[in-house]
C-alpha cells in the first residue's frame, strides 16, 4: 500500500516553526515515496478555536512549500477533512456506537464536582491522577439506564484494559511498552456530543487509510490510548513515528527567547521560504554525511524515516541566518529584485518590526523608502538591490543597505567624515569630480573609474585610497558599501553633483 500521511493541526493558534517542521517531514516523506500527504483540520475543541487560524495554516504551508494532495480546502475521497464537519456527518457517533456495543467503551455520568473530588483524593493519596474507572466503568445496565432516565449528562470513555502491557512499535524509538494500569480511560465523546482529539484523530486515521502516524514526540504518552483504540476495533495499526522535539541551543524548550516561533513571522522578518524549509528540515533529521544546503527537490529525494533522530533537534538562529544569506546570494538578480520589491511593498515587515521584542523604526523607515524607490525610480532601486546582494542576510536588510541610493541627503557617519574629510587634497578632489560630471546625463562604471584615477594621477598619488575613500564618503556618507564605480554609475551625474556639492559645503 502506498504511503499516506497526514498533517492534522488544531486551529488553536498561529502555526509555529515546530508544527511546520512536522508538516514538512510529511511532505518530504510523501514526495519521496510517491505517497499522499493529507491536511486534516482537528477543530473539535471549540473552546480553543481561533478564527482565521485555518487560513494561516494554509498560508504557512503554501509559503514554505509543503504540498498536500488531499484535504482541507482541496477535497478528496475521504472528506470532509474538517473534524467539526465530520462530526455533523455522524461519523464519530456511528463509530463510538460500535465500541459501546462491543464493551470497549462506557458512558460515565460523573459531575464535574465528583471528578474534582476524585482528583483531590488521588492527590492526597499520591495516586496517579486520572479516570481509571470511577463509578461507571463497571456500572450495571440498570445504573446506566437510571442515570439516562434522570437526564444526567454523560461522556463516553474508552475502557483501557487493566493488568496488561500495551506495546507500540515506534519507527524511531523501537518497541515502547506501557503498563496499562498507568493509562487512564480517556473521554472519546464529550457531553455535548463532540469527539475528543484522541477519538476523532484515530478514527480518521483509520478511515483515511493513514499508513504512518508522524507527529511530535509530545504525543508519545497518548500513544497507548491510540494503539488500544485500534486494537479495540480490530483495525491494523499504522506505523507510529514520533518526531524529535525542537530545543533551543541552551537545551530548553523552543520559545521566543530562541527566535520567532510563529512561522509567518519569518516571512515578515525577510527570510526566504527555501532557506527556512532547508533549515527546519535539518532539525531532527539528517541526510547523512555533512550535507546542509539542499533545495526542496533534493530534500524530497534524500528524505527517509531512518534519518530521523531520536534526540531533540536544535534550533540555531545563526545557522538560519547563514543559510538565508546563502539563498539570497544564490538567487538570480532579476528574481531577487522582484522578491525584494514584493517584500518591501507588501508591508508585512511593519507590524513585525513594531513589535516590542524586535522593534526597529530604522528598518521600517528604510524599507518604506525602498518601497517608494521601487515606485518612483525603479531602475535605481533595482540596481541598488543587485549591488547589495552580497552583503545582506535577510530581505529586510536591503532597506538600510540600499537607503543611501534613495535618500535625498544620506546622513554622514561622523567617524567617516573625521577620517577622510580632514585631508588637504579633498576640496580639490571634489572640485575635479564636479567639473568632470557637469553637463553629463549619464556615466558608466568604467568612466567613473577613469575619472577618479585621472584625479589620483594628476595629484601624483601612489595609491588610489586617498581619492576613493573621500569620494565614497561624499557620495554615500559611509566608508563601506558596494564597489565605488558601480555605485557611482547607479547614482548618475546629477545626484553625484548634488552630493559632492553638499560635501564641499561641509568642508567649509
Ligand atoms: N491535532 C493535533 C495537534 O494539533 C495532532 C496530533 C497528531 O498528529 O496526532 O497537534
Amino acid at each position: 500500500m502506498s504511503v499516506r500521511v497526514r498533517y492534522a493541526p488544531s486551529p488553536t493558534g498561529s502555526p509555529h516553526v515546530g508544527n511546520i517542521r512536522d508538516a514538512l517531514f510529511k511532505h518530504l516523506f510523501a514526495k519521496h515515496t510517491g505517497g499522499t500527504n493529507i491536511l486534516r483540520i482537528e477543530d473539535t475543541d471549540r473552546t480553543r478555536y481561533v478564527p482565521g487560524c485555518e487560513e494561516e495554516i494554509v498560508e504557512s504551508l503554501q509559503w514554505i512549500g509543503v504540498e498536500y494532495q488531499e484535504g482541507f480546502g482541496i477535497g478528496g475521497d475521504c472528506g470532509p477533512y474538517r473534524q467539526s464537519e465530520r462530526k455533523e456527518a455522524g461519523i464519530y457517533a456511528k463509530w463510538v456506537q460500535v465500541l459501546l456495543e462491543s464493551g470497549h467503551a462506557y458512558k460515565a455520568f460523573d459531575t464535574s464536582q465528583e471528578l474534582e473530588e476524585m482528583r483531590e483524593f488521588q492527590k492526597i493519596n499520591k495516586q496517579p491522577i486520572g479516570y481509571y474507572g470511577g463509578l461507571w466503568r463497571d456500572a450495571s445496565g440498570v445504573q446506566v439506564e437510571e442515570a439516562e432516565r434522570a437526564g444526567k449528562p454523560a461522556v463516553i470513555r474508552l475502557k483501557i484494559p487493566r493488568g496488561k502491557t500495551i506495546v507500540i512499535e515506534d519507527f524511531i524509538r523501537g518497541r515502547l511498552e506501557f503498563d496499562s494500569d498507568t493509562v487512564d480511560d480517556p473521554v472519546l465523546i464529550k457531553a455535548d456530543g463532540m469527539p475528543t482529539y484522541h477519538f476523532a484523530a484515530m478514527v480518521d486515521d483509520h478511515l483515511m487509510d493513514i499508513t504512518h502516524i508522524m507527529r511530535g514526540e509530545e504525543w508519545i504518552s497518548s500513544a497507548p490510548k491510540h494503539a488500544w483504540l485500534f486494537d479495540a476495533y480490530g483495525w491494523e495499526k499504522p506505523v507510529f513515528v514520533h518526531c524529535p522535539v525542537i530545543k533551543g541551543k541552551d537545551g530548553s524548550k523552543l520559545s521566543k527567547r530562541h527566535g520567532d516561533t510563529r512561522c509567518l513571522d519569518y516571512r515578515a522578518a525577510g527570510y526566504l521560504p527555501e532557506a527556512l524549509a532547508n533549515f527546519i528540515a535539518l532539525i531532527g533529521w539528517s541526510p547523512g554525511g555533512d550535507r546542509e544546503l539542499m533545495t526542496m527537490d533534493e530534500l524530497c529525494e534524500a528524505f527517509s524515516l531512518e534519518g530521523l533522530q531520536p534526540s531533540p533537534g536544535v534550533f540555531d538562529l545563526d545557522k538560519l541566518r547563514w543559510m538565508n544569506g546563502h539563498y539570497i546570494r544564490a538567487t538570480e538578480a532579476p528574481e531577487l529584485v522582484s522578491k525584494v520589491r514584493e517584500y518591501a511593498q507588501a508591508g508585512e515587515y511593519k507590524p513585525y518590526f513594531e513589535k516590542e521584542d524586535h522593534a526597529s523604526p530604522e528598518t521600517i523607515a528604510a524599507l518604506e523608502l525602498l518601497a517608494g524607490g521601487f515606485k518612483s525610480t525603479p531602475d535605481i532601486a533595482g540596481e541598488a538591490v543587485r549591488l547589495e546582494q552580497e552583503r545582506v542576510t535577510t530581505l529586510a536588510d536591503f532597506g538600510e543597505a540600499c537607503a543611501f541610493f534613495l535618500q535625498e541627503e544620506p546622513p554622514f557617519d561622523p567617524k567617516a567624515v573625521e577620517k577622510w574629510f580632514g585631508q588637504p587634497h579633498v576640496p580639490a578632489l571634489i572640485d575635479h569630480l564636479i567639473a568632470a560630471l557637469d553637463g553629463r546625463s549619464a556615466i558608466t562604471h568604467d568612466e567613473c573609474e577613469t575619472l577618479v584615477k585621472e584625479y589620483a594621477a594628476s595629484a601624483g598619488m601612489e595609491k588610489l585610497g586617498p581619492a576613493v575613500h573621500p569620494t565614497r564618503v561624499a557620495l554615500t556618507g559611509k566608508t563601506v558599501g558596494p564597489g565605488l564605480w558601480d555605485l557611482m554609475a547607479v547614482l548618475g551625474p546629477a545626484k553625484m553633483i548634488q552630493r559632492l556639492t553638499r560635501a564641499k559645503a561641509m568642508l567649509g
